[in-house]
């Protein structure tokens, strides 16, 4: 206050002071980034390279925080198998082997059920409302809760949006033709399938088409057109059903080791934030744009369309339900954020049902 009274004083114009005080507010930051340390971590995913849409998450978290830190904290990612397999990267953030990872929280509701809210749920929130949820309805500080149990912290650092419902090799018309169909479909998704009589597979990415292709199984899901299309499943089955109702909009985390967290600088620990952040808009936004485009060039190419029959998704709906209720018996934990979600969803859904979904509907039925 002082000083700028004296440069007023002093005569000098508006212009001249604001350039002052810019140059003294450079060479402020260009010290404190001269002081920040060299640091280089690595990065687990549970993805192949060639899915540039999910390991393009990772990737994009490690390239902005070298740009923002000046080439001074750099992460490298690798793919799935690379260090250690896909599914194992919670474990490795855990135990310290690695610094980070970009994985879905679902792959280990093994090791904690509540894990899957982190990710998606059968009929569970889309992706804006997970956002909601996570960012402002009080999800991410529960889900930290849980992952510090762990001795890791999580940041939301992707998103899919909905997702589609999966490749059958033959017409699915109600409930009973699902009895005894092998089919691909990992987490509380499968378990649902399982009650509907499904015979349920867990297979990795990179087993899906020829498994589909050779009659192993009769029906896959995977991600959307996009991806989709990459692994090759329009040429190994004709329906494609919708919706994905066990992945309405699943988030991805960057876990973290949290003792490794807890040694960065604020200002790296504030890069990592903005950078997982970028990367939870971003991909959603890609997988939006390159999924419509996908799902043309499919229906041009013969695949049939399907909507999941009504008796399927009404039962699916019922059972999931029994699920999240039997779990909240066993456990007091799942139980608190279960019904702290439940009240969340009940809400957002009200809200979205008259500003989104009146308006999707009139422009879905007027053009
Ligand atoms: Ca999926």
């Amino acid at each position: 206050m002082q000083r700028r009274q004296f440069l007023t004083n002093a005569g000098i114009s508006a212009v001249t002071s604001a350039t002052l005080v810019s140059c003294q507010s450079q060479d402020k930051s260009s010290v404190t980034a001269n002081s920040l340390p060299e640091i280089k971590w690595r990065m687990v995913t549970s993805w192949p390279k060639s899915l540039d849409t999910i390991f393009g998450g990772a990737q994009l978290v490690c390239d902005r925080l070298k740009e923002m830190s000046g080439g001074k904290f750099t992460i490298t990612p690798y793919a799935a198998g690379e260090i250690v397999p896909g599914l194992e990267v919670l474990d490795t953030v855990q135990n310290g082997t690695v610094e980070c990872g970009h994985t879905a929280s679902y792959y280990y509701i093994g090791k904690n059920p509540v894990l899957a809210f982190a990710t998606s749920v059968p009929f569970g929130l889309t992706a804006e409302q997970q956002n909601a949820w996570l960012y402002h309805g009080g999800g991410l500080e529960a889900m930290q809760k849980v992952y510090s149990e762990f001795n890791i912290i999580n940041f939301p650092a992707g998103n899919t949006g909905a997702q589609m419902g999966g490749w059958f090799k033959k017409e699915i018309k109600s409930l009973g033709d699902l009895k005894g169909l092998k089919m691909r479909i990992p987490g509380l998704g499968g378990e649902v399938m399982a009650k509907l009589g499904v015979n349920v597979q867990v297979l990795p990415g990179g087993e899906i088409f020829l498994a589909l292709d050779r009659g192993a199984i009769d029906a896959a899901e995977w991600v959307g057109p996009y991806d989709d299309e990459k692994l090759g499943l329009n040429k190994a089955a004709q329906y494609y059903y919708y919706p994905g109702w066990w992945e309405p909009g699943p988030t991805l985390d960057v876990l973290v080791n949290k003792s490794a967290w807890e040694k960065l600088p604020l200002e790296y620990q504030s890069m990592f934030m903005a950078a997982a952040k970028e990367a939870n808009v971003n991909m959603l936004s890609q997988y939006n744009f390159l999924n419509q485009q996908s799902l043309a060039t499919l229906i041009t190419g013969g695949t049939k369309l399907v909507v999941y029959p009504q008796d399927i998704i009404t039962e699916a709906q019922k059972i999931a339900t029994a699920i999240y209720d039997d779990n909240s018996t066993k456990d007091p934990n799942f139980k608190a954020i279960y019904e702290q979600w439940k009240t969340f969803k009940k809400g957002i859904i009200k809200w979205n049902t008259i500003n989104e979904l009146s308006y999707a509907n009139f422009m879905a039925s007027s053009s």
